[in-house]
């Protein structure tokens, strides 16, 4: 799991980008971070990755230690076993599907018989074993998402971090595309965090839901209780209609 400690991210000269948050987040959990747009969910997924460092707090990822402000402890991004899916995919234009989720296992130098089986494992797993020879431009969106998870995944990382994966897709395929998520989720029993805006997508993915609101946790819990007992009325109208 994931443990995250009176956190704070204080960007100079006096933005408060998040406000003391406290969460523990279970091995195996699907939680989302929702909250609208400025409310400090990309920088809380970045400081978890590493690629920000907090103000104050720490984060513990099973039971290492990966930041802490105080201590002054901070393990670099490539060594917190993370795989991460960025908001547009970020796959490499240039290369196949198959070259894409191959590179963070030729950036380890790993012999290129174990790089082949683990890429056709994990292209295997996610239903696009037929896709490997193509160039993400010769791809729906829907399968480059797939080819980005895969990417992710193929290190078999402890946790996966999401960054609004459905963002880019069209009404069309983000239903699909949630399941896809959620199932493979469950199959690999990942613990993941998943960060968006809308409302619709973290109901229909997470087991737990954090709600932020300027860099402050506004309510914990699963989507039922948010959605029958919401805290303040900021959640009320947030959520909106039943998904
Ligand atoms: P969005 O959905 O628009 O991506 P968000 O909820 O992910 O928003 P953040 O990007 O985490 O929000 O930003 C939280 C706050 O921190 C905002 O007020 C933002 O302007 C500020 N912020 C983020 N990054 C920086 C930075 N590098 N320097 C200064 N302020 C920043």
């Amino acid at each position: 799991g994931v443990k995250i400690e009176n956190l704070w991210k204080i960007f100079p000269p006096n933005v408060v980008a998040l406000k003391n948050i406290n969460v523990e987040i279970k091995p195996g959990e699907f939680y989302v971070i929702l909250g609208p747009s400025g409310s400090g969910k990309t920088t809380l997924l970045r400081i978890i990755a590493g690629l920000e460092v907090p103000t104050k707090g720490r984060v513990v990822i099973g039971d290492k230690i990966v930041v802490d402000a105080e201590k002054g402890i901070f393990v670099e991004p490539r060594d917190r076993n993370i795989g991460m899916v960025f908001q547009n995919w970020a796959l490499y234009p240039h290369m196949t599907a198959y070259d894409n989720i191959a590179f963070p296992l030729k950036l380890k130098k790993l012999p290129r018989e174990e790089i082949d089986k683990k890429v056709k494992e994990v292209a295997e797993a996610l239903g696009i074993a037929d896709l490997l020879d193509r160039k993400p431009g010769h791809m729906s969106g829907g399968q480059q998402q797939r080819v980005a998870v895969a990417r992710a995944l193929v290190k078999q990382p402890d946790i996966l971090l999401l960054d609004e994966p459905f963002s880019n897709l069209d009404a069309r395929i983000r239903v699909t595309a949630r399941e896809f998520v959620k199932e493979i989720q469950k199959k690999l029993g990942i613990t993941t965090i998943l960060v968006t805006h809308d409302q619709a997508d973290a109901f229909a993915v997470g087991d737990r839901v954090m709600v932020l609101r300027n860099g402050e946790t506004q309510q914990m819990g699963s989507p039922e209780e948010l959605y029958n007992e919401p805290a303040n009325v900021f959640i009320a109208n947030f959520i909106g209609d039943p998904p």
